[in-house]
Formats: structure tokens, C-alpha cells, sequence
């Protein structure tokens, strides 16, 4: 007798989540480019209610998650969110990379393998695609479910940022182009924009917010108790002659103007627009598939590159931030419905505090290529093999070793990976840890942080040797605001929020990674998931 009710109990309590699951017409995934964890907590008192507040008491707040692969930068940040894999599976190793398939060269991640002979249309490029990217996608899988009836969009002011997110599958992922001041898009995508977007192009918007003064957005009490605004830690990116409130785009140079507006928080905002005018155009979350949007704000990235994580202008701009998602939250609720639309929010990575405050502090910092490492480097693998030849090329963390040479030499790979690595570590006090090839080679990617190099290698893509840095030191010189890149908390620790009616009002402190975010979308949705995910559900749904 029990177990029938059980069994009646279980198949209603299955036909509501169906039910409600079929609801869900919409998901929205929000990249905030360099979001570190802590902001949600150091800005908390100075947010409104219907911003991140609102995501923070209605949804599902994990409060410890983690990028678990080492370098912790935007491409290899959007490919891992939206793929629920690392480079290892997914094969975006950084923003750039020695392609030791097309004779070394120096890559984009997002550049066209091979570029058509063909005529586009304005705003079409024909040098961007996915084509790098090897593993299928959270918005892929949705159109993979219903043989394309889903639409997926995917905007940001990066084309890495809003290619990545899209996958191979997508309807289209548009981008800013810096010299133009318009949205584009891809021949991959579409032969033409659509007449929705020339319009918005030609709004006249961005010539207006060109125009914005940026001033403190809250009382200045809100933000004394931040260091000096006119801080020697920051950049004068805008040629003002200091680095404290106000900013213009005044003094910038007419060639510089659109790609500095990028460095100012009307660079989200222009994003919202564009969301809201995609939304209503396209007619997402209103057909009788769900559909998917991607958004990711780059300003924040480069705001904080240029200012830094204790700065006013950082501050400012995600209280400003905190606003305009209030404001996309309430446009979501009219246009798709409160209900019907399910939306997680994270970030690519973080960043370092400034390298001089560290030093000014006493921190044990440094800059890698400051130092003479790979000359000596060089010098003694002279002196060892003969020739300094050995090493064909390096880039950021990689060495490339030169295969011809070492046959000619009748040198094994392995033994002299294993030369280097001995070297490295115990010459360069810079570095935390190396590994090699042969060494990666025989192990697997895995969901965990225990190794991030190897999390981070791509066995065709990689080079030969890898290493990491001691924390707060970086590869290159940065000056002023931050850096990002490495595997230490600074850089890897990012917010990861769920929103929704299927997701259930909790914090949870357990640490999870930055590929369970497109596992648990998969499950709550009840669809395959990406090709190579190897993170896990992590709610269960309402
Ligand atoms: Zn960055």
C-alpha cells in the first residue's frame, strides 16, 4: 500500500519538474569579464536590491568556485564555462598561441583557419570563427536537441567573449569592432547583419555615450574607503594628466575613441541595449523551444587592467554594473516572463593586485621576462648540447622545442624536457613548477584543481615544456591596474550564481569549478551535455 503512494507521489513530483522545466523558454548565461569572487562581498552594503542582490537572495549562490586550469584568461574562460571542459578537451590553450601546425605561428583564438576567398558584406568578418574551438557548447547542445528550432545568441564587446560562448552552432554571436564603433558578426554565422542591428548601429547611441562625462555614479562616501583615487597604482588611460574622477573621452585621439569607450562602463551598458533590441528582434524565449542568450561585458576587464582591483573606478563600475543587470532583469521579466527564463552568472577569471602596491608592501613579487632567465637558458643548453637551437620558439608559459634538431642530434625529447625542467626549476626562483610533455602525456585532464598545467595543456596545441609562476609574479611587465593568467586564487577564485524558478534559494560554500557550470545547465534542462564536459550537476532542480 505504501509503496503505490510512493510510486503515485514520485510520478507527480516528476511530471511538476517536467512540467516546469518545459517552462523554462529561456536561458540567459552572464559573463562578467574579470569578476573576482570577492566583489560580490566588498560591494555588497553599496549594491540595490534588484541587481546582484536579487540573484544573491533568490538563487543559487556558490560561493567558493574555481577556474582549474592555468592560463586563467578570457578565451580560455568563455570556452570553459560554455563547454564544461578545459583546454586540454577543448583546445583553447589562451587568447594566443604558437600554432605548431601552421609552421609556428603566432594564433588568435578565435581566428578563421583558413580564410575564404569571398566577398562580405559590411560588418561581416571573414577573419573570426570558431573553427579552434573542439568541443560543442551549452547553447550547441540545445540546438542539437531540436534539430536547430532553438535560436542561440551570443553578444559581448570581445569577439572571443561572444564567439566562444556560441560555439559551433549558433544563429550568430556579435561583437564591437573597435574601429568602427559597430556590432559585427562572422561569414560563419551570416552572409549580412540583420537589419535589426544596422539600425542599432546607426542609432547614434554610441556617439552618445562617446559624449558621457564618467562621474562618480553613488555619493563619494560610498567609496572613501577605498585608497587615493588619483593613485599612482593606475593608468591614465584616457590622457587627463592624472587618474581620479572625472573621465572623458576628451583627450583621446579620434582613431582611439571607440576602443576607449570600451575602457567605460557605458560598455556594458551598450551591451544591455543590444541584449534588450536581440531579444525583442529575435523574438527569444517567446517560440516554443527554449532559447539561449550569451552575454559578456568586457569593460569591466579592461577597466580593471587599467585601474585595478582597489580603484574608484572599479568600484564604480560595478555598482554602475549592479544597475544595468537590475535593469535587464526587470526587462527580462516583462518580455519572457519571470518565470520562463533561467540565467547563471560567472566570470573568466580574476586578477592580481597591483604589482607595485605588492611591492610596496613588501610582497615577494617580480616580472618573469625582467629577468635574463632565458638567456641563460639559452647559454646552457649551449653548453650542454652544442647548440641553443634546440628551443624553435616560446611563448607565455610554453616552450617549443625544435624536433628537426634534436633528431639531427640524435637527442631523445624526453631527456632533454627533462633537462630543462631541472634547470628551470632550480635556477629560475621565479618559477613555481614545470612540466613536460612526455609527463602530461601520460595523464588526464580531470575536474579538480590538483594539477592546472595539465589541466590547462592541449596535446596538439600545447609546447613542450610548461611552467608557472610563484604567485603575485607576472610573465610580463604590467605597471598599472592588473593582471590575470595564473593558478593562484586571485586569479582562478570567480562568482558562480543560478537564477530561476527551477533553482533553489541557497549559498553553498562547498568548492566547485568552473566546468560544472555548463553540467549542472545540461541536467536542469534535461539535455546532453557538452562533448567533452567533465564537471558535474550541481542543484538539483526546483
Ligand atoms: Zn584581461
Amino acid at each position: 500500500m505504501k509503496l503505490k503512494y510512493l510510486i503515485i507521489y514520485s510520478l507527480i513530483t516528476a511530471l511538476t519538474v517536467s512540467a516546469q522545466a518545459k517552462k523554462t523558454k529561456l536561458l540567459v548565461g552572464i559573463v562578467v569579464d574579470q569578476m573576482r569572487y570577492d566583489y560580490l562581498e566588498k560591494y555588497y552594503n553599496d549594491f540595490g536590491k534588484s541587481g546582484f542582490k536579487r540573484l544573491l537572495k533568490n538563487g543559487t549562490n556558490f560561493t567558493n568556485c574555481e577556474i582549474n586550469y592555468i592560463p586563467s584568461v578570457t578565451a580560455a574562460g568563455h570556452a570553459s564555462i560554455y563547454t564544461g571542459t578545459t583546454p586540454f578537451y577543448h583546445g583553447i590553450i589562451s587568447n594566443n598561441w604558437i600554432e605548431r601546425s601552421e609552421n609556428f605561428d603566432l594564433v588568435n583564438n578565435c581566428s578563421t583557419i583558413k580564410v575564404p576567398k569571398i566577398k562580405t558584406a559590411e560588418g561581416i568578418s571573414k577573419t573570426n570563427s570558431p573553427d579552434r574551438l573542439l568541443s560543442s557548447t551549452i547553447g550547441d547542445q540545445i540546438r542539437l536537441n531540436n534539430f536547430g528550432k532553438s535560436k542561440v545568441y551570443s553578444i559581448s564587446i570581445k569577439n572571443r567573449s561572444a564567439i566562444m560562448p556560441a560555439g559551433k552552432g549558433a544563429n550568430a554571436a556579435f561583437w564591437f569592432d573597435d574601429e568602427t564603433g559597430k556590432f559585427i558578426s562572422s561569414f560563419y554565422y551570416l552572409e549580412k547583419l540583420p537589419e535589426w542591428l544596422i539600425s542599432f548601429n546607426n542609432s547614434g547611441l554610441i556617439e552618445k555615450y562617446c559624449n558621457i562625462e564618467w562621474n562618480l555614479f553613488k555619493p563619494q562616501s560610498i567609496y572613501s574607503k577605498l585608497p587615493e583615487d588619483n593613485s599612482r597604482y593606475e593608468a591614465d588611460v584616457f590622457n587627463e594628466g592624472r587618474t581620479s574622477f572625472p573621465h572623458s573621452l576628451e583627450n583621446v585621439e579620434t582613431k582611439y575613441k571607440y576602443s576607449k569607450f570600451t575602457h567605460t562602463p557605458w560598455g556594458n551598458q551598450i551591451l544591455i541595449d543590444l541584449a534588450k533590441k536581440l531579444l525583442v528582434e529575435e523574438n527569444l524565449g517567446k517560440g516554443k523551444y527554449l532559447d539561449h542568450l550569451a552575454i559578456s561585458f568586457s569593460s569591466p576587464d579592461k577597466i580593471g587592467h587599467d585601474y585595478g582591483p582597489q580603484s574608484y573606478e572599479v568600484k564604480d563600475t560595478y555598482l554602475r554594473l549592479d544597475e544595468q543587470i537590475a535593469d535587464l532583469l526587470s526587462f527580462l521579466d516583462k518580455q519572457v516572463g519571470n518565470d520562463k527564463y533561467i540565467l547563471f552568472l560567472t566570470a573568466d577569471h580574476g586578477g592580481m593586485e597591483n604589482i607595485t602596491h605588492l611591492k610596496d608592501m613588501n610582497f615577494d613579487t617580480g616580472v618573469l621576462e625582467n629577468t635574463n632567465f632565458f638567456k641563460k637558458l639559452t647559454q646552457y643548453l649551449k653548453n650542454t648540447f652544442g647548440t641553443e637551437k634546440i628551443i624553435k620558439t616560446r611563448f607565455t608559459r610554453n616552450i617549443y622545442l625544435d624536433y628537426h634538431v634534436l633528431d639531427s642530434l640524435n637527442l631523445k625529447r624526453e631527456s632533454v624536457e627533462a633537462k630543462i625542467k631541472h634547470y628551470l626549476l632550480n635556477n629560475v626562483p621565479e618559477i613555481a613548477d614545470v612540466y613536460t610533455r612526455t609527463e602530461l602525456n601520460k595523464m588526464t585532464a580531470g575536474r579538480e584543481n590538483s594539477n592546472l598545467i595539465l589541466n590547462g595543456y592541449n596535446k596538439r596545441r600545447s609546447g613542450d615544456i610548461l611552467y608557472s609562476l610563484k604567485p603575485h609574479y607576472l610573465n610580463w611587465e604590467k605597471k598599472y591596474g592588473t593582471q590575470h593568467g595564473s593558478g593562484h586564487s586571485y586569479d582562478t577564485h570567480i562568482p558562480l550564481l543560478f537564477y530561476g524558478n527551477i533553482f533553489p534559494a541557497k549559498t553553498y560554500n562547498k568548492k566547485v569549478y568552473v566546468v560544472d557550470i555548463a553540467a549542472t545547465i545540461a541536467d536542469v534542462l534535461g539535455i546532453l551535455k557538452p562533448s567533452n564536459c567533465i564537471g558535474i550537476p550541481l542543484v538539483k532542480r526546483k
